[in-house]
């Protein structure tokens, strides 16, 4: 997982200061010696490094750390805000013209997900009302114009493509295009190359001066880590970036290139993505990636999340009927559609507070095939079978598992942790009544 290394290492300096009563300057400069080397462990850029440290120093060493009771913990909220600040402060929006299209222009070395995270723009804008047009200016890798058109597809956003032409003209005609139909965004996915050259460097200063850009976003992949970050000095240098997208932060990343891009480059990060779907792009917010750097957990983003992924109505339901211990197999599965709406469950794990240190919750691999069968065996019943399980006896449960693919033993695993789990709530529900009783009755 991403950042796991360096957050392991920050908390345990962390965690001798805070055991400390009292802190001198001695340990300060100790423990900063530790977050140094863990910085650059983390790829971090080794300047970039030297200026946080001496910032966090002057801080910690001129403040109340060293008089407060608490200094472990003055010390760390001095390391966050640095590193919040660091990457960026806040949250930096995408731009929106006053004069719609806002032109997106996405640039990027290939392979580092260009023309993916175009598609998941998209995704997004359209998840906030808006009309994106996608572009297929991308013509010397002949499978990336079909990729787009793909997405495109998928996720119902028109793709303007002229086939193998110009990709100056592909731009310009599409800005047309888009404003001819009321589109409100145009991305544009330019074509990318394995390493920075001049004859791309022109390409894309010529679709640039050609559209006249709102945003010119670089998208770069995470992994790469310091490498990462010249690829943005360098595009940054040529072509004034707007901003730039981190991929692949799903990934075994050691979190260089989130901690220096803005430092070094100037440029923000304004968007991160996290996996293959279509789904995994998040705004940046520099001061929740701080959090989740130093293991303090990313609660917003999850709160985030799920607000906008769970049914409020539907979760009312279901807590209702908990509490009446009328809970069936079909809201059960409810639950589960509920549950995957919100992505995989190892990154929302990723996002609580302290999961990083809780040694038993870090082995516990959530286990999505197990989620799929469960979900199999329930679509496999017939609705009575769903709303009375009690009715399910030998024969139905054969041909329970013969219709999910499953086995018998899966079937009748899932029957009794759900009768158990109805003994449970029935329990929970008596008890509460009981209470409530009692407490009337006084
Ligand atoms: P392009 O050459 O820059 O257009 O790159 P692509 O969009 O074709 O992406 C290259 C590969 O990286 C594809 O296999 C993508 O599925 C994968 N990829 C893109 N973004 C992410 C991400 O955030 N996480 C992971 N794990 N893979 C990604």
């Amino acid at each position: 997982m991403a950042f796991e290394g360096l957050t392991g290492r920050l908390q345990s300096v962390f965690s001798k200061l805070r055991g400390k009563g009292k802190v001198t300057e001695e340990d300060v400069n100790e423990a900063l010696r530790e977050v140094r080397l863990a910085l650059l462990e983390a790829d971090v850029n080794f300047k970039v490094v030297r200026d946080f440290i001496n910032k966090v120093r002057e801080r910690a060493i001129g403040q109340e750390v060293l008089k407060s009771f608490t200094p472990g913990m003055v010390v760390i909220d001095i390391v966050n805000k640095e590193l919040t600040e660091l990457m960026g402060g806040t949250h930096s929006k995408l731009a929106r013209s006053t004069r719609p299209p806002t032109v997106i222009m996405m640039a990027g070395l290939q392979g580092a997900g260009k023309t993916t995270t175009s598609g998941k723009l998209a995704r997004l804008l359209q998840k906030q009302n808006h009309k994106p047009l996608l572009v297929a200016a991308d013509i010397y890798r002949p499978a990336a114009i079909k990729q787009l058109q793909i997405l495109g597809e998928q996720i119902k956003v028109p793709v303007f493509s002229l086939g193998e032409t110009n990709p100056v003209e592909i731009a310009a005609k599409a800005v047309e295009h888009a404003k001819e139909n009321h589109l409100d965004y145009v991305i544009i996915d330019t074509a990318g190359r394995l390493h920075i050259d001049e004859e791309l460097m022109d390409e894309l200063k010529q679709i640039r001066d050609a559209v006249k850009p709102d945003e010119i976003l670089l998208v770069v992949d995470a992994m790469t880590g310091q490498d990462a970050v010249n690829v943005a000095q360098s595009f940054n240098e040529q072509l004034e970036l707007t901003g730039v997208v981190l991929t692949k932060l799903d990934g075994d990343t050691r979190g260089g290139a989130a901690i220096s891009v803005k430092a070094v480059t100037g440029c923000p990060i304004k968007f991160a993505a996290m996996g293959e779907k279509i789904d995994a792009l998040e705004p940046f917010h520099p001061e929740r990636m701080a959090s989740r750097i130093l293991g303090m957990g990313d609660m917003l983003s999850l709160i985030e999340k799920a607000q906008a992924s769970i049914d409020a109505e539907k979760a009312a339901e279901l807590e209702r009927k908990m509490r009446r211990a009328e809970f069936t197999l079909e809201d059960f599965q409810e639950q589960l559609e509920q549950i995957k709406k919100l992505g995989p469950l190892d990154q929302l794990l990723d996002m609580l507070p302290g999961i990083g240190k809780a040694k038993g919750l870090k082995d516990l691999k959530v286990d999505e095939k197990q989620m799929a069968r469960t979900e199999a065996i329930i679509k496999s019943m017939t609705p009575e079978e769903r709303r009375r399980p009690e009715i399910i006896n030998a024969s139905r449960r054969k041909r329970i598992a013969k219709g999910s693919g499953t086995t018998l033993q899966d079937v009748n695993r899932l029957l009794k942790q759900f009768e158990d789990m109805r003994k449970m709530m029935k329990q929970f529900s008596n008890m509460m009544s009981g209470s409530r009783g009692k407490a009337l009755k006084k």
